[in-house]
């Protein structure tokens, strides 16, 4: 009897349903929270590998260890224009993606949102939106309102930290932190650090996407590129009768759009949440979503062809094209003709005699490691003159000098010599000087 009961129970066919992550609606969310966390690693891998900072102590941009001058005009040129043209082209094609997909704003505001509803309720609001505090009535308490606003200050704390990496080596950061003394920190540092930690804590605590929807002007300068065809949220309005009673979508999106409507220049950051919510709903009675993103016009009820799009954001291309060849070409010219030293000659200015002149030999090391330089002065007998030093040791980026008499013995006429220095990593300078005896 017993396996008769079971073999029916077994013939009833089951479909299981499971979570938005598990049936693959949330295709965009785990994806996006990837790239968002590896732009913050990003963020302090970079100054902590010394594949970029700035050195305000010299004045100079560092790029894995060397100093890049603004005089190394084609580098910097060169890479800033072929950055511009990427960005460009980034805009013109998804918009104001960076936004949704990286920003650090934007994941600092979402994680916000996020210890804000664990802590005081799913409907939990604490915004600048200019509505009334909401807060769970269970979860009103002290301590939890105490615990969010320590997780709140630990954040602040540690975002701020991340500018300083930029401006110091490591070790520095490191030495402010743990309170060591150490002479490369600027006393007003702790001061600085305190006013970044203030305003990053109101950020978290208050502003979150207020920011990103009233006042973040790097999103302005975004959708300036924007065109029709960029990448957006598309609305599937044949099947509207299925959105009866329903606005999950609505309450899905943190920068409160209903993305059934969004617009060339709405504030949507293409973060793909909303078309996750609406698939995973429509996973459960078996379906697909009605939200998808969409490159092209939006126009009612189909699509233009791929091949219409994509025409017309090439066209975009065309005078960014040029500008972005410019820029490689440009970069690779300021690689191919860097110098990792400096090396200049003149006149002492403190000798009016001009048959005993002496000359200043100036030499700047880019290397943030110890040097050792040879120096030698070719075209002129060794009588005629006296060089201060031959063998110069660097230990670090900077500067020194040495100086060069002329014998007064020398003739009346031009004396032509070059100073040459070597270093010991292969590099080679040349500085041709005329001097005149009267
Ligand atoms: S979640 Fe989907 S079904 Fe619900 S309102 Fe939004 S688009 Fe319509
Ligand atoms: S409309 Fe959708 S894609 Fe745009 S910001 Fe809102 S949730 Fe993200």
């Amino acid at each position: 009897m017993s396996s008769g009961i079971n073999k029916s129970l077994a013939d009833i066919p089951i479909k299981v349903i499971g979570s938005a992550a598990k049936n693959g609606a949330a295709k965009y969310r785990w994806k996006r929270r990837a790239v968002q966390i590896t732009f913050l690693a990003l963020l302090v891998i970079i100054p902590v590998s010394g594949l970029f900072r700035v050195d305000p102590e010299n004045g100079a941009l560092v790029v894995l260890g060397w100093q890049i001058w603004l005089a190394d005009f084609f580098l910097i040129s060169g890479l800033w224009i072929t950055l511009a043209c990427a960005m460009i082209a980034l805009y013109s094609v998804a918009g104001t993606v960076f936004c949704g997909w990286a920003c650090p704003q934007n994941t600092v505001a979402e994680w916000a949102n996020h210890m804000t509803r664990k802590f005081l309720g799913k409907r939990a609001e604490v915004s600048l939106n200019g509505e009334a505090t909401i807060v769970s009535a269970a979860k009103n308490k002290a301590l939890n309102w105490f615990l969010l606003g320590i997780s709140f200050l630990g954040a602040a704390m540690f975002f701020a930290l991340i500018p300083l990496l930029y401006f110091y080596p490591p070790d520095v950061v490191l030495s402010f932190i743990i309170g060591r003394t150490d002479a490369r920190l600027a006393g007003s540092l702790y001061w600085i650090y305190t006013v970044w930690v203030m305003m990053i804590l109101l950020d978290i605590a208050m502003l979150r996407h207020f920011w990103c929807r009233f006042a973040c002007v790097y999103k302005v300068w975004q959708h300036t590129f924007k065109t029709k065809e960029t990448l957006h949220v598309r609305y599937d309005a044949s099947r509207s009768d299925e959105c009866a009673k329903c606005n999950y979508c609505v309450t899905t999106c943190f920068i409160d759009l209903d993305p059934r409507k969004t617009e060339m220049y709405d504030s949507c950051i293409n973060c793909g949440d909303c078309i996750d919510a609406c698939n995973s709903l429509q996973a459960k009675k078996g379906g697909v979503g009605l939200l998808s993103f969409e490159f092209g016009q939006r126009v009612e009820g189909k699509s233009r062809k791929i091949r219409d799009n994509t025409i017309s954001l090439l066209s975009r291309f065309h005078w960014t094209a040029p500008f972005a060849a410019l820029g490689i070409v440009m970069f690779a010219w300021g690689m191919w003709s860097y110098q990792p030293y400096h090396l200049s000659v003149g006149y002492l200015q403190s000798t009016n005699n001009l048959s005993t002149r002496e000359y200043r030999i100036e030499i700047s090391s880019k290397r943030y490691r110890p040097t050792e330089l040879s120096m030698t002065v070719e075209g002129l007998p060794q009588d005629d003159f006296n060089l201060s030093t031959q063998k110069i040791q660097l230990s670090s980026v900077g500067r020194t000098s040495a100086f060069i008499s002329m014998s007064p013995k020398l003739q009346r006429g031009l004396h032509p010599f070059v100073v040459v220095v070597r270093s010991n990593d292969g590099w080679t300078g040349r500085f041709n000087v005329q001097h005149f005896v009267e």
